[in-house]
């Protein structure tokens, strides 16, 4: 693996990945803290682009409206752009992004025509069946949408909300079935591999074990980063 140390913390360039359930989110969160750089996540770029009827958000709600697969130009325009307005100084952490290595490559050149280039790419990693676990705990009151998870000794959800009057309903989403988080682990282990590669065959991937406390993934994430931990 290259190093990153002689690089300004508050320069990281980073990439990060991991399944639904690996607590992605919450790393970020940390590292955004503790690192002081821009969490750029593709899923609020096209937010913004779409509210504010961008031209790259009107392009983007055009093959929406079709029903079509937006095409990497127009994500990548979204990420590029976003990307440009981080000063060369400063750090950002790509979440969501690239998601293809037509995108990875397209990032690529787009930072090394500024003499930049990602350094170093994250990814935490849980076993697949302790992700189905996570995830199919998730239980949702229908009336409030308090989220609830399986009772430890019993292992069933509660039958009622207690916070609702007349006892709301309490459902799985059909995303967190069992059946459905396997098939969402699959779709993701498909897209990501191949982008995963192409940054293992650059030296930049670094793996990360995902399934300790918070504070132990942080610890291991800043690791990577060949930062101390607190
Ligand atoms: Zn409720």
């Amino acid at each position: 693996m290259t190093t990153v140390s002689g690089q300004k913390s508050g320069g990281l360039k980073l990439v990060l990945f991991g399944p639904p359930g690996a607590g992605k989110g919450t790393q970020a969160q940390l590292l955004r803290d503790r690192l002081g750089i821009e969490h750029v996540a593709s899923g609020d770029l096209f937010r913004h682009h779409l509210s504010n009827g961008t031209e790259l958000g009107e392009m983007a709600r055009d093959y929406m409206n079709r029903g079509a697969l937006v095409p990497d130009e127009v994500t990548i325009g979204m990420v590029i752009d976003r990307i440009g307005q981080i000063g060369g100084g400063e750090g950002f952490m790509l979440d969501g992004f690239p998601r293809n290595t037509n995108q990875a490559q397209a990032l690529e050149s787009a930072l090394g025509e500024r003499g930049q280039g990602i350094d170093r790419v994250i990814h935490i990693q849980v076993a697949d069946d302790e992700l189905i676990r996570r995830l199919s705990n998730r239980y949702i009151c229908r009336a409030c949408q308090r989220p609830f998870t399986r009772d430890a000794a019993t292992g069933a959800p509660p039958e009622r909300c207690e916070d609702c009057p007349d006892g709301g309903d309490i459902y799985q989403r059909d995303d967190d079935t069992p059946e459905a988080v396997a098939n969402r682990l699959t779709v993701y282990h498909q897209e990501t591999a191949p982008v995963l590669d192409f940054y293992r065959e650059r030296g930049l991937l670094a793996d990360v074990a995902g399934e300790g406390s918070v504070e132990a993934v942080n610890a291991s994430v800043l690791q990577s980063l060949e930062i101390a931990g607190e």
